[in-house]
């Protein structure tokens, strides 16, 4: 638990951006190591650990799948390691999403410190407090993104777009570029009519796969059949609607009039295409053209469609349908690897409409199963020594549901024996020994006490009852944690069996609502 962990890592994209030294020799894989190792002699603390070393020679910062990290995850995982020292936070990783969630939630949940040597970070220093990331990372955010260019775009996109221009390349399906202002749009009313209509079908209740299939049956041409009529029929993708089609269509809030953009960023320099922007952070102008859709619709269409959205299957997730939005508390919908989708992850349903600010948009499910992962085997590890201490709460209970036992079997003993008691005295009356004043006197009596004895029983029964139940879930708790103890794989069984709700935030925090038992009463 206790070991000490450095992680080298050297890549070629550190010959390209680096901090203005000769990169070579100040990140070369040996002077990584020696200024960790000199680090660590002069600290007090770390000096006398056990070391381990983790390296990965060649590989880029901005996945993490590369040996060496991967074999240092595992034995923090596995509670090897009490803390993670680098050179440089983006030694660790270059996404800066993922090394958020590594120092918010993982390492903090596993105990782990975590030191960056140059940018003088230690978790230590900001325990119990999110550690000031953005300070901590301008320089690498400097590097990773070309400041002076996409400021210079933006700026000249976002006049442009202020002004009603479209300057995106294509139209969206609907409008068409204005004949008289330079950039401008203004509605496709051909077009605009089967937009119109897709609504409608949705508003009816439709879903997508069903408007497809009405729209084909009516003979309503695609965009590509529209506009390309030449390339219609050729290649056979794009001569029919499908779901994916129209749920573009659908999905789409240019309709509601509003222009959209800055939804991807260059990663750097140079690079082709761009990391894709959480819509939250999309720049957005209102009524920049005429709509094709009310909100109110909007909204309606986007209700109908949540439900039948959870509901659709494809790839399955085990944490489908327990994941919730921590800012509007909608459920998350699963977004596999598909088209344009790079990476698979959850995403708030609801945030499209509600537009809530603190809505978690998007969050990465790898990044999500491991964390889920990690806390899972942490809460099973409390459970196993809450269920080890809970032994000697179960010899307990077993004495207590031994002793209401021989109390309720004391109960009806002594019922029988005042049954006897009342047939004879009936008999005695019966044969004229006894008076009858006096017989219902002492009848009257022995009903009582029999009733006294009945509710006495009945009680012991109860609390029996009571008592059994818990014994029993006990006795389960524990057979579930012996048996999910060391889980490797988040599977649909083991989240069905002790995840009630995962609650997902902005910050990437993450709450989970355990599907456990606490002294007989459900922890909530
Ligand atoms: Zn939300």
């Amino acid at each position: 638990m206790d070991k000490l962990a450095i992680y080298l890592r050297l890549s070629l994209e550190d010959a390209a951006i680096g901090d203005g030294l000769d990169k070579d020799e100040s990140n070369s894989i040996s002077s990584q190591r020696a200024m960790l190792h000199a680090y660590i002699r002069s600290n007090d603390e770390l000096r006398d650990k056990e070391i381990s070393e983790f390296c990965d020679d060649g590989y880029s910062g901005t996945s993490m799948e590369r040996p060496g990290m991967l074999r240092l995850l595992k034995e923090i995982r596995d509670n090897k390691i009490g803390c993670v020292l680098v050179k440089d936070m983006s030694r660790f990783s270059r996404d800066y999403i993922e090394l958020g969630t590594y120092m918010n939630q993982i390492f903090p949940f596993m105990g782990v410190r975590f030191i960056a040597v140059n940018d003088h970070y230690d978790s230590r220093d900001h325990a119990g407090s999110t550690p000031p990331i953005d300070t901590a990372f301008q320089t690498l955010l400097y590097d990773l993104y070309s400041k002076d260019i996409s400021v210079k775009v933006k700026t000249s996109v976002e006049n442009k777009c202020a002004n009603g221009e479209y300057v995106f390349g294509q139209v969206p399906f609907g409008y068409a570029k204005d004949k008289e202002i330079k950039n401008g749009i203004a509605v496709n009313e051909k077009e605009a009519e089967i937009v119109r209509c897709i609504f409608a079908l949705a508003l009816d209740g439709n879903g997508s796969t069903q408007i497809a299939r009405i729209l084909n049956e009516k003979g309503i041409p695609t965009k590509t059949q529209m506009r390309h009529p030449e390339r219609a029929g050729k290649g056979g993708r794009m001569q029919a609607w499908d779901n994916v089609s129209v749920r573009a269509v659908l999905n789409n809030r240019f309709y509601l009039g509003e222009m959209a953009y800055g939804k991807s960023k260059r990663k750097f320099v140079g690079s082709k295409g761009g990391i894709a922007v959480p819509a939250k952070d999309w720049k957005v102008i209102p009524d920049h053209h005429e709509p094709l859709v009310s909100p109110e619709d909007y909204e309606k269409v986007c209700l109908f469609r949540k439900g039948a959205d959870t509901a659709r299957k494809g790839e399955k997730n085990p944490l489908v349908g327990k994941l919730f939005c921590g800012g509007c508390g909608y459920s998350m919908t699963y977004r596999p690897i598909r088209g344009k989708n790079k990476y698979r992850r959850f995403e708030c349903r609801k945030h499209a409409v509600l537009q809530i600010r603190s809505c978690c948009t998007c969050f990465s499910a790898d990044l999500l199963e491991e964390a889920v992962l990690t806390m899972l085997n942490r809460e099973l590890m409390v459970r196993g020594d809450a269920a080890k201490e809970n032994q000697s709460l179960v010899s307990f209970r077993k004495s207590c549901i031994t002793r209401l036992e021989k109390k309720i079997a004391e109960c009806r003993g002594r019922k029988k024996k005042l049954q006897a008691e009342a047939d004879a005295l009936y008999e005695s009356y019966a044969f004229g020994s006894v008076q009858a004043v006096s017989y219902r006197q002492k009848a009257d009596g022995i009903k009582e006490r029999i009733s006294l004895l009945m509710a006495e029983e009945e009680k012991h029964g109860k609390e029996l009852e009571q008592l059994q139940e818990e014994y029993r879930r006990t006795e389960e708790d524990m057979k579930q944690v012996i048996r999910y103890s060391h889980l490797e794989v988040l599977t649909q069984e083991v989240v069905d069996i002790f995840i009630k709700k995962i609650y997902v935030y902005k910050d990437k925090r993450i709450e989970i609502v355990w599907n456990f038992r606490e002294n007989g009463k459900e922890t909530e």
